[in-house]
């Protein structure tokens, strides 16, 4: 499968059965609507089925995890007992090469399933339920293989903070991503990688998609740590060349973004956004504002509401640096983020 092109719409991989398939033990599904209807709206989905991949056939006796003594994690295991692990890893390292080449920026799993369940499948010892917090063997496998791409349940989908944290996390990869696009399609040429310069106007346009990326991203970075977004700006601040820059910069804002988001932290994002402003909004506008914002500090509206307000002044007042703040992105209505 093709990569996905910048400005299309993000893959996601998601559990085959809950988009419908009938591909379950027992020859049924469990489909989500929001997983079919909301996400099918904003990203482009990508299903998948271990169990049916590995072979296993549809129906097909239940398999189960089964706790292990060493630190290798819960084995895999088949109604007669045979020992499914292997074949499973393997057919998971494959999955995650296709997820990778596809360009997939998150994956929803389906909750409790022994190949599936991204952290709450069932671990059995002789029978007996031993833990209720395993990770499949698929989930566990393409999370080791792809640790960026992250991974929910349709579960967890269904509460708003955990929602929203993985919508953000997959369209930061999925921007990031681009970065790297734009730093291929500017790669010198053969020639030039036998020590000549690159062309000189090339390089600024590497420097400012870096750049970019972070003014456009630093707020929203903020509210999950705020010592990250000044440690990566001073980084980006002080580095020499643009594609050492972005190679230590990914992996650092992603594993930032991947913190959980402090509720207080969007206070304080929202009134520093306010803050630039200031000087441009009437007086109603402003209490307008700062009463919305109170309102979503204090769980009484959803952030959505003075994000809207937010973005809306800046693009009145044509401030692009607030227009093009990810923070003030609501993304496709269709996803409820942040309330919306
Ligand atoms: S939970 Fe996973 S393995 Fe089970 S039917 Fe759904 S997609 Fe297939």
């Amino acid at each position: 499968m093709q990569a996905v092109p910048p400005g299309a719409p993000p893959r996601i991989a998601v559990s085959a059965c809950l988009l419908g398939v009938p591909v379950r033990y027992d020859g049924d599904h469990r489909r989500s609507d929001r997983v079919v209807e909301r996400l099918g709206a904003a990203f482009s989905l990508l299903a998948e089925c271990p169990e049916a991949g590995m072979g296993l056939g549809v129906p097909r006796p239940k398999i189960h995890l089964e706790r292990e003594a060493t630190a290798a994690g819960p084995r895999l295991i088949g109604s007669r007992s045979e020992d499914l692990t292997a074949a499973g890893v393997r057919y998971a390292r494959a999955a995650a090469e296709r997820f990778r080449r596809a360009g997939v920026c998150g994956i929803v799993l389906k909750s409790r399933s022994p190949s599936c369940g991204p952290g709450d499948a069932r671990i059995l010892s002789n029978g007996v339920e031993v833990s209720a917090t395993g990770q499949g063997i698929f989930a566990r496998t393409v999370s080791e293989a792809l640790p960026e791409v992250p991974q929910i349940s349709e579960v967890a989908l269904e509460e708003p903070r955990q929602r929203d944290h993985w919508i953000t996390r997959v369209f930061a990869l999925r921007e990031i991503r681009e970065i790297r696009a734009i730093r291929t399609a500017f790669a010198p040429r053969p020639a030039d990688r036998r020590g000549l310069e690159s062309p000189p106007e090339r390089r600024p346009s590497r420097w400012r998609s870096l750049y970019a990326f972070h003014a456009r991203w630093k707020m929203l970075l903020m509210a999950h740590s705020e010592a990250a977004a000044r440690r990566l700006g001073h980084r980006l601040a002080t580095a020499g060349d643009p594609a050492a820059a972005l190679a230590a910069y990914r992996p650092a804002f992603l594993a930032a973004l991947a913190e959980p988001d402090a509720p207080n932290a969007h206070r304080n994002v929202l009134e520093h956004l306010a803050g630039h402003l200031k000087r441009r909004l009437d007086a109603d506008s402003r209490r307008e504002l700062h009463a919305a914002i109170r309102a979503a500090a204090a769980g009484a509206a959803p952030l959505a509401a003075p994000i809207r307000l937010l973005a809306a002044h800046a693009r009145r007042l044509e401030v692009a640096s607030l227009a093009d703040q990810a923070y003030l992105d609501l993304r496709h209505p269709a996803l409820g983020y942040r309330g919306a």
